[in-house]
């Protein structure tokens, strides 16, 4: 019998657990701690609870944490790390495991973690190697959380970003799960602030995420114009992205909660002065940064990155014209842990090995 996970439930639900089984709701509580703040690795450790108890519970629960099978490491620091998950098959409902990538990047002041959703994805952007795995499968709650609850690091995480492999909007139900038990006061406390997390744009999804979350939003927008935005990212043609824009006017960004959008650079693409015209257009009024990224290539996608002097040029501009803008600093590029080159492909792997 395929034991439930304990990890990824809410307080709420270990109460109902507790209850399940006939023990006194102060368990749920127990439970919770043990796992969100002393991280137990077994329910054979949660010692304020008596043996009998314990043995109830391991009956039919287990926590669901999982260590990494293995990490590369780069020069400059960042470490991926992949994990082991379980996911459930779309089509039959099958359970398997498969593998994702977790990218843990220390800083000067602050240590982020890019998590991971989805195994692959299906939004297909042309500049993405997990696009190219196609998806594979849903990540639940537990295994969303164990990218923080099993990570080496774990205690010196200060930011976690929703930018791994998979759209969060896709996911939707176990992202925002996720976050709630990031930021509950019974688990992690963490401040929504310390949490971004990025999107394509699904509309009905988008929106719900909005109203339910208090995260920051990173949106991928790559282009100003919807034709190219659409050969760059598929789901432009799902939600345009002047709609998209209309939506994000919806909400407060200048007080806490931060809204920006990820711009990756292609030379000859989407670096010209026309393009920076066009997003000041197109972001006029809203409270927002740009996030300007290099592009790393990747096989057989005729894209290659802007130069450094253009993305300069297209900072300056934008931030002349009101919009805060960074280029991002780029981590991890030479295990393959950049941004857009996450895979657990095993084809990409090969290819990576005879590239090596
Ligand atoms: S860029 Fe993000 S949304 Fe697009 S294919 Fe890659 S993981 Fe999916």
């Amino acid at each position: 019998m395929n034991k439930k996970t304990l990890l990824g439930m809410t307080l709420a639900e270990l109460k109902g657990v507790a209850k399940e089984l006939g023990m006194p709701a102060f368990t749920g509580g127990q439970l919770a701690q043990w796992i969100y703040t002393r991280h137990v690795r077994s329910i054979d450790e949660m010692t304020n609870i008596s043996k009998a108890n314990r043995e109830r519970l391991s009956e039919k629960y287990e926590i669901g944490c999982a260590n990494p099978i293995d990490a590369q490491y780069s020069k400059d620091g960042t470490i991926k790390y992949l994990f082991p998950v379980r996911t459930t098959s779309a089509d039959s409902g099958a359970l398997s495991t498969k593998f994702v990538e977790t990218v843990y990047i220390p800083e000067d002041d602050r240590a982020t973690l890019c998590v991971s959703c989805e195994v692959g994805c299906k939004m297909n952007c042309l500049f993405c190697q997990t696009g190219k795995q196609g998806f594979e499968g849903y990540l639940s709650t537990a295994d969303i959380l164990n990218q923080v609850y099993s990570l080496p690091e774990r205690d010196k995480l200060t930011n976690i970003v929703f930018m791994g492999q998979g759209e969060p909007m896709d996911n939707l139900d176990n992202v925002l799960r996720s976050t709630e038990i990031l930021t509950a006061e019974y688990a992690y406390a963490w401040s929504p602030r310390r949490i971004t997390v990025s999107s394509v744009g699904l509309k009905d999804k988008l929106k719900r995420f909005l109203e339910e979350s208090e995260c920051h939003v990173a949106v991928s927008l790559h282009s100003p114009i919807p034709e190219q935005r659409a050969e760059l990212m598929p789901a432009e043609r799902s939600m345009p992205v002047e709609q998209l824009v209309e939506l994000l006017r919806n909400y407060d960004f200048a007080h806490q909660r931060r809204l920006s959008f990820e711009y990756i650079v292609f030379g000859g693409v989407n670096d010209s002065m026309t393009h920076a015209r066009q997003i000041v257009q197109l972001l006029k009024g809203l409270h927002c940064r740009v996030n300007l990224i290099r592009f790393h290539p990747i096989p057989h996608v005729d894209l290659h990155g802007a130069s450094e002097k253009q993305m300069e040029v297209m900072r300056d501009y934008l931030t002349a014209h009101g919009i805060f803008t960074t280029i991002r600093a780029s981590r991890g590029q030479d295990i393959y842990a950049a941004c857009g080159l996450l895979s657990t492909s095993a084809q990409v792997d090969k290819d990576r090995k005879e590239q090596a």
